[in-house]
């Protein structure tokens, strides 16, 4: 959905699932440096992660840039680094993962540390209040009619009951007074 927006020239002001950091003080995917020219990462000690490293004379065979793709150090590189404790200590080598549209999550995320985000993302519980309120109060957790037009119509109908509460809210109806 990321790559969808932002191909589209659309900015996502949403949240980015990510599992790539570490909680136990290793290196992170973070702390690697992305070279798309060469379809690579570059890790802190300078050595290439790479997905492939023979060229395939089939292409089915290399990167197809679908999916997640693997990318790997050389075996004897890590287990020679002087940094391997703070890298993969358990592994016998550093592997590290990237997205189909990592450059996308990648817009998504610097798009999460402007001050645009937070205002978005106060409007944002406006808005999910709507919709929870929709539920719980006028009690539209199952519809009634069947199809795309009868949710629409029904979910119309709800919208402008919450509306019409709201106009309520802000325009009070005039007290009646009593005759004499
Ligand atoms: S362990 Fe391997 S991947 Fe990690 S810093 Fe050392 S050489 Fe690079």
């Amino acid at each position: 959905m990321l790559g969808w927006l932002v191909d589209r020239k659309i900015n996502p002001h949403i949240p980015v699932l990510d599992k790539a950091g570490r909680t136990d003080g290793t290196w992170s995917r973070a702390d690697f440096e992305w070279d798309a020219e060469n379809n690579q990462y570059i890790c802190p000690e300078g050595e290439p992660l790479k997905q492939f490293r023979r060229n395939y004379s089939d292409p089915n065979r290399g990167p197809t840039g679908k999916g997640v793709a693997k990318y790997q150090a050389l075996k004897h590189t890590c287990q020679a680094c002087q940094s391997k404790m703070k890298c993969c200590p358990n592994a016998d080598a550093r592997k590290i993962t990237r997205e189909e549209h990592e450059d996308a999550r990648q817009v998504a995320r610097d798009i999460a540390k402007t001050k645009q985000y937070a205002i978005s993302m106060r409007l944002r519980k406006k808005v999910e209040m709507l919709f929870a309120h929709l539920k719980r109060i006028l009690g539209l957790g199952r519809l009634r009619l069947r199809g795309p037009c009868g949710a629409n119509d029904e979910f119309l109908l709800a919208a402008t009951a919450q509306n019409l509460r709201k106009l309520a809210k802000i325009f009070p109806a005039p007290q009646q007074t009593r005759k004499a």
